[in-house]
């Protein structure tokens, strides 16, 4: 469980540490580019990761053993991971009022 902590936060912060190198390289670069070539790549990994190893009776792969599946559980988890970031609600939000 700690390793896999230490992989998720390496994982994370490196994924953030490039997206600011690259914009800092280039700063005519369109900041939404780098973050969806980002998440794009994200996603890559991910579902390269989620093949189900072809055995029909794995437990472990019955939730992503279809690719409806493996969208289900990306879906999921893009929104807890947008529901636990510090940038999900914005003050400049259109729906946050104003006194
Ligand atoms: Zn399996």
């Amino acid at each position: 469980m700690q390793d896999e902590t230490q992989s998720f936060e390496e994982a994370f912060g490196k994924a953030v540490e490039l997206g600011n190198k690259i914009a800092d390289n280039d700063e005519k670069a369109d900041l939404w580019d780098i973050a969806d070539g980002l998440l794009a790549g994200a996603v890559q990994y991910w579902l390269y990761t989620r093949q189900p190893c072809g055995d029909p009776r794995c437990e472990d792969c019955l939730p992503i053993s279809t690719a409806e599946g493996r969208l289900g559980q990306l879906r999921q988890l893009v929104q807890e991971f947008s529901e636990e970031s510090q940038y999900f609600h914005s003050p400049t939000d259109a729906n946050v009022g104003r006194a």
